[in-house]
């Protein structure tokens, strides 16, 4: 067995290896190198393929590292045959297509590069790819049955494989990418699943660190996201749009959804944008959890306008960028070299309070790295563009490769005899072997050629299989990402009217959620258990608060103080009370109340509506006129007395234009109206006008209703009219359609009686508008 290298060995960056077994030669990914240093070759050594053609061609997983030299390489041999999973397939036409895109563009610059390859190129390749499911082993190598490959689900990104090859001249496990960390989008890799083999070779991208729990770095980068959001900052996630940008997006939802992100919108622009459909298209490989999301929640996994997750389409782009309310957005690429992130990155950079928030590796050449290791005030330079740094710049590990221990764990469990270290820098691959002292290792270079007799299979010792069990347990720990902990002890309970005032202050016009409040209550001393006292208060939130939906949580936007002032007694209701109800829009009722308040609704029986569960916001007035016999009515019966009753009101006269005359510019509320009616039928009447027509007379602040000037009131010639009719007063003679008649001194909205002065109908009253009647 010989295996060359022709990239993505002691690097990370450009993927090539060529294996010959048997006389036989097959080719594992050819990726680039997307920041190639300058004089640096993007491209894998394929010089080293000219005296050994490969005859078949397998690939990984879709990352640009692994595949972006392969529409070339495939152009150069054209009759090879190509393996891939169905996801690697898929996600490989969206990176190459845009990888042509870019290049392209790059290509008209001065100094540009010539494109690798054309678009007819990667069509070309692309058509060439034969799908292959996950543990199916095949034998990619017409004339060879023997030599067969594998996938196995190596949990990095979608469709991500490891490669099991057995042949002649013994076993290969190649792991490609790997994850062992389950991630929202994919699940870690199954190490009970793993084969045995001779020759193992390994990624090393993290082989000299030991990731954090990666529950505690979502944490983290909530509660910074939270921050940031808290101060009015903006938040830019530069993400690789395969595999990171979606992790992201869940964590940002999920964690926005549990109240501790602001409900504030995510943008997801760049290339992100088509991966992320992807993701969704092939829900097959993906978490469970999603795929019963999708099929029991039937809502999109990652853009969805109605929780607030919008696709950014290049038109708004320019907008979104200047627009400096609180929001998140996702943008590819990751390293702020090229797509759309460093559009944002050039606005959020330069102001204080936002924050640029990175997620993965940073190439030294790239913008990315530049930012991160920069001063504030430093000047950055971004793609053209240069920029004064005075926002906050953070990194948080989310990182889809295993780090030591884990590979370590998978080592243990293949159990090779030679170990090749590939995939990683010098240092991270070094350090790495030494955890591996009884196993022959190698680290190739690119150009390195490695020729593996077959040998009888090393043993284990007894001393590094105790190791590897050590490594097995340091597995990581798949306790739910939201677990919540911390008794409260002691804590006091605030009141209503403290949770509005902290919202009312510091966010009057936005909808707030239980977590939020709670941590803007207790300050430091928030413990996530306490959510549930704060959710307690707020079950009567309706009079401080207008409730709200983001996905599964309520949210809660403080209301005007005023409108406070008016709900505030409704809290005090009791069943067999009358009070006036109004929708929005619609015309009042009358009303029986039939349960005390809960939950910010109450049980009601209207007029016009069957017994529901109404919130408090449609109770408008309350005329302090009580009906608890009907309480033991049926609510059909109920609703039959309201309506008897309601026909009885709507025959009163009641004159609104005498009300408004009356009070001669005061303000008024309908309590202080009702004390000077003793008539429970007239304040009940007075009631239906004011909320029928008060508007069109008054100014309604809270419980006051305030005249509106005579100007006003005079300019429209209806008002003005009807006006002059009860200004003339009782027995004032008029004409209606010529015809002679005397006003009786009863009216109501744009109406009087008259009483007829001659011809057949004299003596007789009518109902009349006030736009028919003439003063004589
Ligand atoms: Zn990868
Ligand atoms: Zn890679």
């Amino acid at each position: 067995m010989e295996l060359t290298f022709l990239g993505g060995a002691s690097e990370v960056g450009a993927s090539c290896t060529l294996l010959q077994v048997v006389g036989r030669k097959l080719l594992v990914d050819g990726g680039m190198r997307p920041a190639a240093r300058e004089g640096q070759s993007r491209l894998p050594d394929l010089s080293l393929l000219d005296k050994q053609p490969p005859e078949a061609l397998i690939i990984t997983h879709a990352h640009i590292d692994h595949t972006g030299a392969l529409p070339l390489i495939a152009s150069l041999l054209p009759h090879i045959p190509i393996y891939a999973t169905e996801s690697t397939r898929v996600l490989t036409e969206v990176l190459l297509r845009d990888s042509v895109r870019i290049m392209e563009q790059e290509h008209l610059r001065p100094d540009g590069e010539t494109p690798l390859y054309n678009a007819e190129q990667v069509d070309a390749f692309l058509g060439r790819i034969q799908v292959m499911g996950f543990r199916q082993p095949f034998a990619p190598l017409a004339g060879s049955p023997d030599i067969t490959v594998q996938f196995i689900p190596a949990g990095h990104i979608l469709g991500a494989a490891m490669l099991f090859l057995e042949t002649p001249e013994g076993t290969l496990f190649h792991t490609g990418d790997i994850s062992l960390t389950d991630q929202r989008t994919i699940k870690g890799l199954d190490i009970n699943a793993l084969p045995r083999a001779d020759v193992m070779i390994t990624e090393g991208t993290y082989g000299n660190r030991s990731h954090s729990s990666r529950k505690e770095e979502e944490q983290k980068l909530a509660a910074t996201v939270q921050a940031v959001l808290a101060r009015g900052g903006r938040i830019l996630c530069p993400a690789f749009a395969v595999g990171r940008a979606q992790e992201i997006i869940l964590i940002l939802k999920a964690y926005r959804a549990s109240g501790k992100i602001s409900p504030v919108p995510i943008y997801l622009d760049g290339m992100v944008r088509s991966v992320c459909d992807v993701y969704q298209q092939q829900s097959h490989d993906l978490q469970p959890t999603l795929q019963r999301h999708l099929v029991n929640g039937r809502r999109p996994l990652f853009a969805d306008p109605q929780l607030h997750v919008f696709s950014v389409r290049s038109f708004e782009r320019q907008g979104l960028v200047l627009h400096t309310k609180p929001k998140m957005v996702i943008s590819s690429s990751g390293m702020l070299s090229g797509g759309a992130s460093p559009l944002y990155a050039l606005d959020i950079a330069a102001r204080e309070q936002d924050c640029l928030l990175f997620t993965g590796y940073q190439d030294e050449e790239s913008p990315g790295y530049a930012l991160l290791n920069a001063k504030q005030g430093d000047r950055i330079r971004i793609g053209e563009q240069f920029v004064t740094l005075n926002c906050q710049v953070t990194r948080y590990n989310l990182s889809g490769h295993a780090d030591s221990n884990q590979i370590q764990a998978v080592v243990s469990k293949v159990q090779p005899a030679r170990l090749i270290l590939v995939h990683g820098d010098s240092e991270a691959l070094e350090a790495l072997s030494q955890r591996f002292k009884h196993l022959s290792v190698a680290i190739p270079n690119v150009g390195t050629t490695l020729s593996i007799t077959p040998t009888a299979k090393v043993l284990v010792s007894s001393a590094t299989s105790q190791r590897a069990m050590h490594a097995d347990a340091l597995l990581p720990d798949v306790t739910p990402l939201l677990a919540e902990g911390d008794p409260v002890q002691d804590m006091p309970s605030p009141t209503l009217q403290a949770l509005w005032e902290k919202a009312h202050t510091h966010g009057p016009f936005r909808p707030w959620t239980s977590v939020e409040l709670g941590q803007h209550y207790y300050g430091p001393d928030y413990r996530p258990a306490l959510r549930s006292l704060i959710e307690q208060v707020l079950r009567d939130a309706t009079t401080h608060f207008k409730l709200g939906r983001l996905g599964a949580q309520t949210t809660y936007q403080p209301r005007a103080s005023e409108a406070i002032q008016r709900l505030t007694p409704l809290i005090d209701l009791e069943p067999g009370e009358m009070v006036f109800v109004q929708g929005q829009n619609a015309s009042p009722q009358i009303a029986l109340v039939l349960s005390a308040p809960q939950d910010g609704t109450l049980s009601l029986v209207a007029d016009q509506w069957k017994q529901a569960q109404r919130p408090l916001n449609v109770i408008q007035l309350l005329p302090g006129v009580r009906r608890p016999e009907w309480l033991t009515l049926a609510p059909g019966e109920i609703k039959q007395q309201l309506q008897a009753w309601r026909k009885q009101l709507d025959n009163c006269w009641i004159d609104l234009f005498i009300c408004w005359e009356r009070a001669q510019g005061q303000p008024f509320t309908y309590v202080q109206l009702c004390t000077q009616v003793a008539d429970e039928d007239e304040r009940l009447a007075w009631g239906l006008e004011l909320l029928a027509h008060g508007r069109e007379l008054f100014n309604r602040e809270g419980e006051s209703w305030l005249p509106l000037e005579s100007e006003q009131i005079e300019k429209n010639p209806g008002f003005s009219q009807h006006l002059a009719l009860i200004r003339a007063g009782v027995g004032a003679a008029v004409t209606v359609n010529d015809q002679p008649a005397i006003l009786t001194g009863k009216s109501s909205w744009r109406l009087f009686e008259i009483q007829w002065q001659a011809g057949p109908t004299a003596g007789q009253h009518h109902k009349v508008r006030s736009a028919n009647i003439r003063l004589k």
